[in-house]
């Protein structure tokens, strides 16, 4: 929070005001449901922290960690929190208002303080939040391990004449019983399916031939792991092996391009380059990576236009695809770190395919 409050300062901001999210968590560890009753936690240069909290919950945000070195404000049913904020905000200047803030409290808050200009407070939040400390790096490998171990579990798993629900609900269940809290997404997408990077698992049967993309994660002690791997069904479809070597040299281009300093543009270039030189530039349909931490897409985003340096301890995804429509999708997927000298991997189970039966 100090942090915070310094950094607002140096950008040029008189507040920061942060609702339930994963700001408020990272903040003061505070994580409770995000409702119509406002909860707002907020950071001024120079001044104690302060939390406006509904009177019922104050207990609550007492126990958590940050709780006892907030200043808590309650407000209770029946008077307006709004009115209230004000009280704690600055009436004129810029306000960086967390990103995940609901619109409804943004515009209670612009109502109150006109002479304000609110800003995303990503723009300070963000930087902060996209270099990892050691415990949270340590939180992240975790994952990351429990992510691998799943996939190398799923291997021997059946997949021909199953449905891709099925397959999924595996993931699922070996994501928590490799250590994870919970499951959170687990995408399995067969034959003609994979060329649709988000798809949704359904009722198709897996066959013979088939190509299937996986990406699945969870969170673990309040971090997510993020990986992706195509596997065949036997010999695999027609061209698929040439799209495979592909996806999987760009990746290994992206992770080579990771150094401290470098753009994060620049390394989403140097797995689109791989691509488009071998003629699928316009079969590349993403960009090749996220940030990933309390959220499992956060800042920074690997992305052209994004000339964002890219720190020590930033943490983010690689994942180049090729989606060919009507017939097959590859996409291989690691969370790595940028290090002194380069980066580290997160995901470590193999990337040469893998044939299932
Ligand atoms: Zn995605
Ligand atoms: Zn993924
Ligand atoms: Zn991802």
């Amino acid at each position: 929070m100090r942090r915070a409050a310094e950094e607002a300062d140096r950008q040029g901001f008189a507040a920061l005001v942060v609702a339930p999210s994963p700001d408020l968590r990272y903040l003061c560890g505070y994580d409770p449901m995000p409702l119509e009753r406002p909860t707002l936690l907020v950071l001024r240069p120079g001044a104690d922290p302060r939390m406006l909290v509904p009177e019922l919950e104050r207990l609550l945000a007492a126990s958590a960690p940050g709780g006892r070195i907030v200043d808590l404000v309650g407000w209770t049913d029946g008077h307006d929190p709004y009115d209230a904020a004000a009280r704690m905000l600055p009436p004129e200047g810029r306000i960086g208002v967390g990103d995940r803030m609901w619109a409804a409290h943004l515009i209670g808050l612009q109502a109150v303080v006109p002479g304000a200009r609110f800003e995303p407070a990503s723009r300070v939040l963000s930087r902060l939040r996209a270099v990892k400390d050691d415990e949270e790096l340590a939180a992240l490998r975790r994952a990351g391990r429990a992510a691998d171990e799943t996939f190398r579990q799923i291997l021997t798993a059946r997949f021909q004449g199953r449905r891709e629900e099925e397959v999924a609900a595996d993931l699922a269940d070996l994501l928590v019983a490799n250590g994870h809290t919970s499951a959170d997404f687990t995408i399995v997408a067969s034959g003609a399916n994979a060329a649709s990077p988000h798809h949704e698992p359904g009722g198709r049967t897996i066959l013979p031939r088939d190509a299937v993309v996986m990406d699945f994660g969870g969170e673990l002690a309040g971090y997510y792991s993020d990986t992706s791997r195509t596997v065949v069904v036997g010999e695999g479809p027609e061209g698929f092996r040439e799209v495979y070597d592909l996806v999987h040299e760009a990746q290994e281009a992206a992770f080579r391009a990771v150094q401290p300093g470098v753009a994060a543009q620049d390394v989403d270039a140097a797995a689109r380059r791989i691509i488009a030189e071998a003629g699928y530039g316009d079969r590349f349909i993403h960009r090749t990576g996220h940030g990933i931490g309390l959220e499992v897409h956060e800042d920074p985003y690997i992305v052209r236009g994004n000339d964002s340096r890219l720190d020590v301890g930033t943490t983010f995804s690689i994942e180049p695809g090729i989606y060919l429509e009507g017939r097959f999708g590859v996409r291989i997927e690691d969370i790595v770190a940028v290090t002194a000298d380069g980066a580290d991997r997160f995901n470590r189970s193999t990337r040469d395919l893998q044939v299932v039966d």
